[in-house]
């Protein structure tokens, strides 16, 4: 089958596109064949060689899969051969007492599709059969393929971890992001105000329309300035921050007095200063966060399929281009999600 797979770690020129060994489904999961594959932060951590990260040789990216489910193995009886499907990317044991708990994003085996496991920038690829989700039939392949990680990750950190509510100033970092073009839409949909940053006049353009009600060019503003001004001095009660760095500084200067900052990133930085009277003073809550449970996708899922949250794909290449892919997300230069075709 042909596939965009790499030997050794490396910039975006270690992707080789060429012919793989196609996979096999064995017990209890299924062979997909894949009809679209969307690129996340984390494919450029792993193929970089991030420590901790390290897959066998050669390895296949990719996370986010939509496509056919061409084989079952022993023992999977609730799917069908030729049934669509949208792949739910985290793994866990399913046995432990953190996933009995519903907990699974907390089990020791926690891990993602693509990361150790070969992923999706192939023609196909065996998953476990109980990551097959229904697929969302109002939306085409290479925008579903643009919804599970970003979605599952935003859901987790804004209703699970920072628990949105009505009437909720929501600073969301870096709009032009998969997570942060999620973070809007998610925010809003919990009767949040939104406030969006983005560095260019066209993102914040597409900011406020996926729904965010103001803005913050974070190249020529004070976020935590601008932040007090638009909610007349308080400061807001959640940050969605993926950056690290100074904005993440931003981020807990913007707070208001019980604030919450929840962050999945860092790739500007991963040290920061923290002012502790500040912490305590203003009784803030700063939280981690790193994909989500899947019930935080299938809580998702209904609101994708009714059309309120959307999908926000940057653009759609053919599989050999993963490459040119890889370089313009390294130098920022998407809004929403960038999408491989096989
Ligand atoms: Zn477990």
């Amino acid at each position: 089958m042909k596939s965009v797979y790499f030997e050794r770690f490396g910039g975006p020129e270690v992707l080789t596109f060429g012919e793989r060994p196609e996979p096999v489904a064995g017990p209890g999961e299924a062979l997909i064949r894949v009809r679209a594959c969307a690129i996340n932060h984390l494919d450029l951590w792993v193929r970089a060689g991030l420590p901790g990260l390290e897959p066998d040789m050669p390895h296949v990216l990719g996370n986010d899969i939509v496509g056919e489910i061409t084989a079952l193995g022993t023992g999977v009886t609730h799917l069908r051969v030729g049934q669509k499907t949208l792949v739910n990317p985290t793994l866990s044991c399913g046995a432990c007492a953190a996933c009995a708990a519903g907990d699974d994003h907390l089990c020791r085996s926690y891990d993602v599709i693509g990361r150790k496991r070969n992923g999706g920038y192939a023609e196909y690829v065996s998953v476990p059969a109980v990551n097959c989700l229904a697929y969302p039939e109002n939306l085409p392949w290479e925008q579903a393929a643009a919804v599970p990680l970003v979605f599952l990750t935003a859901w987790h950190m804004l209703v699970t971890r920072a628990r949105v509510k009505s009437g909720d100033d929501v600073l969301v970092i870096g709009a032009g992001s998969g997570v942060g073009s999620a973070a809007i839409q998610i925010a809003r949909l919990h009767g949040a105000r939104v406030i969006a940053t983005a560095s260019t006049a066209a993102k914040l353009a597409k900011a406020r329309e996926l729904g965010a009600h103001e803005t913050i060019d974070h190249g020529s503003e004070d976020i935590a300035a601008r932040a007090r001004v638009l909610t007349n001095k308080k400061g807001v009660d959640v940050v969605v921050e993926h950056v690290g760095g100074r904005v993440f500084e931003a981020g807990v200067a913007s707070l208001a007095k019980d604030g919450r900052l929840v962050t999945c990133g860092a790739t500007i930085g991963s040290k920061v200063t923290l002012e502790v009277n500040q912490l305590f003073g203003r009784h803030l809550t700063l939280m981690g966060s790193w994909m989500g449970r899947r019930s935080d996708l299938n809580d998702c899922m209904p609101h994708v399929t009714s059309g309120a949250l959307k999908p926000v794909v940057d653009s759609v290449r053919p599989l050999a281009d993963a490459r040119a892919a890889h370089e313009r997300m390294e130098a920022r230069e998407q809004f929403g999600k960038l999408v491989l075709v096989p």
